[in-house]
Parts: structure tokens; C-alpha cells; sequence
């Protein structure tokens, strides 16, 4: 999330057959039955690994930035279809297993491995393809966000995404989604027309507006709480260029806040904007404007003009040279973030951030205000999706990121005690995907009146609550 740093996923006793493996499970978690294991094995198009296995650390690790650190499931399958992902999920059942599902790793909780589980890890289900003739992309749900724009892209078409292309398409979209383009083109959400989802039972249902709506409903913003989605159909927009980039400068950061704070106001359907706070008074804001190239001009003078800039890289580019590149992010492993809903930007958190960007000793930590919900997202219907928009509420994240593998107390312990002071002056209701807590109660601030629904299709689909490794929807 860091702008700055853009350079910036049988049960029955038989421990000796665990032991014979040379992995010993915690004790809670039931014993494995070879022969159940091989017969899972055999009947699977991907792959599967027991922790012996010489790739079982590496395939566990992932490449994404979730803390994954002393989880170990039981056995990962890495599914190549939505069957696979139905015999796991039987299987896991019968054998009495929690379930951990996988699409980019980038749970800031680490919720979606699981301990002494079955992980579903989707890295093998990364297609994708684009039908251009009628505006639409199909992707694999384990496939990063960023490959569906990066095919779009050679046809002048884009995905309504969020704005770091290494985040998992799963994990982005089932949350709701909100990048670059919301303003313009709604949330992800909003642009998911059709998905295929295997349920707890291990059915394949296809979702769509007329296909199992209520599922639909539910797996726009109800996370991975009904099933494991296993492919999405978007609807791509026109997006030729953009006017882009990042301009920053060094300034009093609450001044400018309350200037940024007016002009995000003011935010025209086709700017969408990401500030970064960077200690020592200096603000860096990157801008995506998807409209026409003079208007844009005119929009971003304000801003541009706010103070003689430190650096200006704002200019006409194709808008896949302003997205990240999926494979971009440098810091798989390396990256604690905790993030919540700010609000408005006003008097009651600004001296609260710009105290807090401030006193980061240098190289720790940056906070960011990541989003601005506006336009078309919030022009949508309260009760077409369980996601909520709320008209100029600000996301934040504060975040910090190093390289090799000592993870640095110190800086995690900023975001900690950062997050913990923004929070104090935050809104209690949080875009699901930036919740950075598990607990019911945050879990249903986050839903507010949805909640109730949710919980009843849960109890549909879901009954015992299989799908558990994520912000869970209690039955
Ligand atoms: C660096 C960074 C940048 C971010 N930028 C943005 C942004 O610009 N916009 C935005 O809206 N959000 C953003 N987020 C938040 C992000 O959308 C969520 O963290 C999201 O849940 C991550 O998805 P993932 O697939 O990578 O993660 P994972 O850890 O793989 O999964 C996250 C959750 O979704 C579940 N899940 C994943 N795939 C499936 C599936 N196919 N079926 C069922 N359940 C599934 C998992 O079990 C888990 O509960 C960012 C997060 C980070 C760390």
C-alpha cells in the first residue's frame, strides 16, 4: 500500500502414520489416513503436499505478503479446476479439517492460511482471457488482480481493480474492491457479472444476476464466507491513457491535509487519488484521471500547484505504465500493514496523522490515505451488494515494509501503536477488506444492516461454518 515504495495466498488415530512423516500436529488436529491422502492425491488434476515434502515450506510461504509464519497445514492442494477444489473441501470435511483458501496471500491477518488444515492454495488457477468483442474478461481466481488488467490492457479495456496489481483477484473482488478507477466505474463489485463458487457441500454453482442471485449477493463483499469462488466474469471499460503519476512535496502535512481535504470534496467522477505521509513533512499524492486530457489538466492545478513540487511525474501514459505491474511488489513476506476507515478528513484526525507521520523515525513506516469513496461506487444501490459506500469516507492504511527475512519488531510495533491512535479518531464501521481485526463485533460494525442477511445465507450455504478463515460471518 505504499505509494512511496511502488518501486513502491479421515479421520480415525493414526499417529504413527504422522510420525512416519516426520510432522507432528498439534494435538487438537485429527490424524491424516494415508490411504485417504493418496486416494485425494490421485483423484486431482493440481497437486498436493504433505509437510515432508521438499516443496511444502515454498508452497506454503506463497509469494504473498500475508504473515504465514508458523502456520502449517496439514495438506495443501493446489487445485487446477473447480472439481479439485470440490474433492478438497469433501475431503477436508470427512477428515474433520479446518479449511484455509488462498488467492493472493495478502490478509493482513494472515486469516486465509490455516493452522493443522487443509489449504486450498489457487496459485495453479491463474488464466485469463479477455473477449473484447463484448467487454468481458474471465479470470481464475487465483491469479493476481493485476494479470486481468495487464491482458485488458492490449485491447484499450480495464477491470474496475484495486490499485496494487500483486493482490489476489479472490480476495480483492469477494471483499468488493475499490482502485483507480471506482470513481469512474464503481467498485469491483460492481463489475463482477458472473462467478463459479464451490460451496461447503461441494457443489460448482454458477452466480450471476440470474443465476443463484442471492449467493451473488452475498459474494460481492461477503468475502470468502459462502464458498471458494473459482472464476470471475467482469465487465472491462474503455481505458486508453491516463493522466497520472505522483507529485509530492515537502509541507506542513496538517495544512496540506485540510487543503487535500477540500480538494478530494470536490473529486470529479474520474480522479481518484492515493496520499502518502512520509515523515519529516513530506507528502506524496499519486493520481489516476480517466477523463478527457485537457479537463484533467485543469482538475490537477490545484493541487499541482499547492507548493513548489519536490518532484512532478504526473503526465499523459498508457494506463498499463501507470498500474502496477502484478509481479511488481518487492516485498513478499516483508510487509505489515493495518489499515480502517478514517472518515472525513477534519479537525478531529488530521493534527491525530499528521502528529503520527511525523514522529516515524525515518524508513519505518508511511500512513496512507488509500482511498476516497466517490462516484460511480456510490451511486450504487445500498442493497445491491453487501458492501457499504459511504459518500467521501477516506481509507487508511498505516504500513511498513523491509527486505531478507529478520522481521524488524520495531517497525511492526509503529503500525501497531500507529493504527491503535487512528483508530481512536476512526469510524467503527470498516470496508471489509481494510478490517484489520477478526472479532464478531467489527465484523458486523463493518456489515452494519447487511449483517442479518448475510448470517441467514450463511446459514444456507454454509450451516457449520467451513469457511471460516476470513472476517467471519458468525451463523
Ligand atoms: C499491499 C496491499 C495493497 C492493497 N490494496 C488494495 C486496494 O487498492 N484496494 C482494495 O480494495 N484492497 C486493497 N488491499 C486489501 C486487499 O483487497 C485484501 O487484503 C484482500 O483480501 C487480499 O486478497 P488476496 O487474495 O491477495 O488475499 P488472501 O490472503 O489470499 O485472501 C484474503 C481473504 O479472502 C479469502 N479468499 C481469497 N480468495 C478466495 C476465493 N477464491 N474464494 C473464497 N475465499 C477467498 C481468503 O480465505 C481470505 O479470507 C490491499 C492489501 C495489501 C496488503
Amino acid at each position: 500500500m505504499n505509494v512511496s515504495r511502488r518501486k513502491v495466498l479421515a479421520t480415525a488415530s493414526a499417529a504413527p502414520f504422522i510420525a512416519s512423516f516426520g510432522y507432528h500436529a498439534a494435538a487438537a488436529a485429527p490424524a491424516l489416513k494415508k490411504a485417504a491422502v493418496e486416494k485425494l492425491r490421485s483423484s486431482l488434476q493440481g497437486r498436493l503436499y504433505l509437510p515432508e515434502s521438499a516443496d511444502y515450506p515454498r508452497i506454503n510461504r506463497g509469494d504473498g505478503v500475508a504473515p504465514v509464519d508458523g502456520k502449517h497445514p496439514a495438506l495443501i492442494v493446489q487445485p487446477m479446476n473447480a472439481q479439485d477444489i470440490s474433492r478438497a473441501i469433501i475431503f477436508a470435511r470427512e477428515a474433520g479439517l479446518p479449511i484455509g483458501v488462498r488467492s493472493g496471500g495478502h490478509d493482513a491477518l494472515g486469516a486465509s492460511t490455516t493452522v493443522d488444515g487443509l489449504q486450498i492454495d489457487l496459485a495453479l488457477m491463474n488464466g485469463v482471457e479477455i473477449f473484447a468483442t463484448n467487454g468481458t474478461g474471465h479470470i481464475q481466481t487465483g491469479a493476481r488482480s493485476g494479470v486481468l488488467n495487464a491482458a485488458a490492457q492490449k485491447h484499450d479495456l480495464a477491470a474496475a481493480l484495486g490499485m496494487m496489481g500483486h493482490v489476489g483477484i479472490g480476495g480483492v473482488t469477494l471483499g468488493g474492491g475499490i482502485g483507480w478507477l471506482c470513481g469512474r466505474d464503481g467498485a469491483t463489485v460492481d463489475n463482477l457479472l458472473a462467478a463459479e463458487v464451490v460451496t461447503a457441500d461441494g457443489k460448482v454453482l454458477t452466480t450471476s444476476a440470474e443465476e443463484n442471485p442471492d449467493l451473488f449477493w452475498a459474494i460481492r463483499g461477503g468475502g470468502g464466507n459462502f464458498g471458494v469462488a473459482s472464476n470471475f466474469t467482469f465487465r472491462l471499460r474503455k481505458v486508453g491513457t491516463v493522466l497520472g503519476g505522483t507529485v509530492a512535496f515537502k509541507t506542513d502535512a496538517a495544512k496540506f491535509m485540510r487543503f487535500f481535504g477540500d480538494y478530494l470534496k470536490a473529486s470529479p467522477d474520474h480522479l481518484d487519488t492515493a496520499l502518502i505521509l512520509v515523515p519529516g513533512g513530506r507528502v506524496a499524492v499519486r493520481v489516476c484521471w480517466s477523463g478527457d486530457v485537457e479537463e484533467g489538466e485543469r482538475i490537477l492545478r490545484p493541487l499541482r500547484n499547492y507548493a513548489t513540487p519536490l518532484a512532478d511525474a504526473i503526465k499523459v501514459m498508457p494506463y498499463e505504465g501507470f498500474i502496477e505491474a502484478p509481479t511488481a511488489a518487492p516485498m513478499y513476506g516483508n510487509h505489515h500493514t493495518r489499515s480502517g476507515a478514517l472518515g472525513l478528513l477534519n479537525d478531529k484526525v488530521i493534527p491525530t496523522l499528521a502528529r503520527l507521520a511525523d514522529s516515524a523515525p525515518e524508513g519505518v513506516g508511511t500512513i496512507g490515505l488509500m482511498h476516497y469513496m466517490h462516484g460511480a461506487m456510490c451511486r450504487v444501490d445500498q442493497n445491491a451488494t453487501p458492501f457499504i459506500r459511504q459518500e467521501g469516507n477516506i481509507l487508511y492504511a498505516a504500513t511498513t515494509s523491509w527486505e531478507g527475512p529478520v522481521h524488524p519488531e520495531d517497525k511492526k510495533t509503529w503500525v501497531q501503536k500507529t493504527y491503535e491512535e487512528i483508530r481512536k479518531v476512526a469510524r467503527a464501521q470498516t470496508y471489509i477488506n481494510y478490517l484489520s481485526e477478526d472479532d464478531e463485533k467489527w465484523v458486523r460494525n463493518a456489515y452494519g444492516p447487511h449483517y442479518a442477511k448475510l448470517q441467514k445465507l450463511k446459514r444456507t450455504y454454509d450451516p457449520t461454518n467451513v469457511f471460516r478463515g476470513n472476517r467471519n460471518i458468525r451463523v
